[in-house]
């Protein structure tokens, strides 16, 4: 009898967990129904349909921000402190994607950035060795407890199997960069605002990495990081942004 019990037991608490989590999510979908950010359609935050419209960004080169065949940097914009390539997802001039972006940003939304990489991936001609996420000041990171680039890093990591490395840290509160208009200014705001982690500091010589962004704007904040990660001896830097 005993032995009857206990093999059964794993098997009820199984169904049990399963029938909580049904219970606990039809609650939290009674007390906070999803709609499509895309078209207000009920049952999730970006519906099908929606996902399958997104536009696709064309790829440009990092440095100077014109078009680029596959991202690469182009040959004459390659300085030995800069970025050899990026990868862009979305264009960020559709209306879908803004929304899908803001409502990451400003709803600290994993469930959205999951959705909205569903089955990526790429092919850049590099094997990474490592995601880095672009860091957050730590009192906005702090205060929402969130940072959309980590997001992103973790939900590509799980579908590339690369890891993602917390080795940048931003050590200076800047101006939002969305607030300057001009490249030039945007440069001068996060110049030296980035530093290495200290446990990361001896492990980055010889490293393919790719940093991870939410949008691309004028790539400031990306091309900084990559100027401090190369001065620790990254041999490859790439970029990844969800949106341009
Ligand atoms: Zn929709
Ligand atoms: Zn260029």
């Amino acid at each position: 009898m005993s032995s009857y019990r206990s093999n059964n037991e794993p098997c009820c608490r199984v169904v049990i967990l399963i029938y909580n989590k049904v219970v606990f999510e039809l609650i939290m979908d009674f007390l906070f129904p999803k709609f499509c950010v895309g078209c207000g359609e009920y049952g999730s935050d970006l519906c099908k349909k929606c996902f399958a419209e997104m536009s696709f960004s064309e790829q440009i080169c990092p440095e100077c921000g014109k078009e680029s065949m596959m991202g690469w940097t182009h040959l004459r914009c390659k300085t030995a402190k800069g970025m050899d390539g990026l990868i862009v997802i979305y264009d960020h001039q559709d209306r879908v994607v803004q929304k899908t972006i803001e409502n990451i940003k400003f709803g600290f939304n994993r469930d959205m950035v999951r959705e909205v990489l569903r089955g990526f991936s790429f092919e850049s001609g590099e094997k990474f060795d490592m995601l880095v996420p672009v860091p957050l000041h730590f009192y906005r990171e702090n205060w929402r407890g969130f940072n959309q680039a980590e997001e992103i890093a973790l939900a590509v990591s799980e579908n590339i199997c690369v890891p993602v490395e917390r080795v940048l840290k931003r050590t200076k509160k800047t101006k939002q960069q969305s607030l300057l208009s001009n490249r030039k200014d945007r440069e001068k705001n996060v110049r030296g605002v980035f530093e290495i982690d200290r446990k990361y500091k001896s492990m980055l010589r010889g490293k393919k990495i790719l940093l991870v962004d939410d949008v691309f704007t004028s790539g400031a904040d990306m091309r900084e990081c990559t100027r401090v990660l190369r001065g620790s001896g990254a041999t490859v830097v790439w970029g990844l942004a969800l949106a341009h």
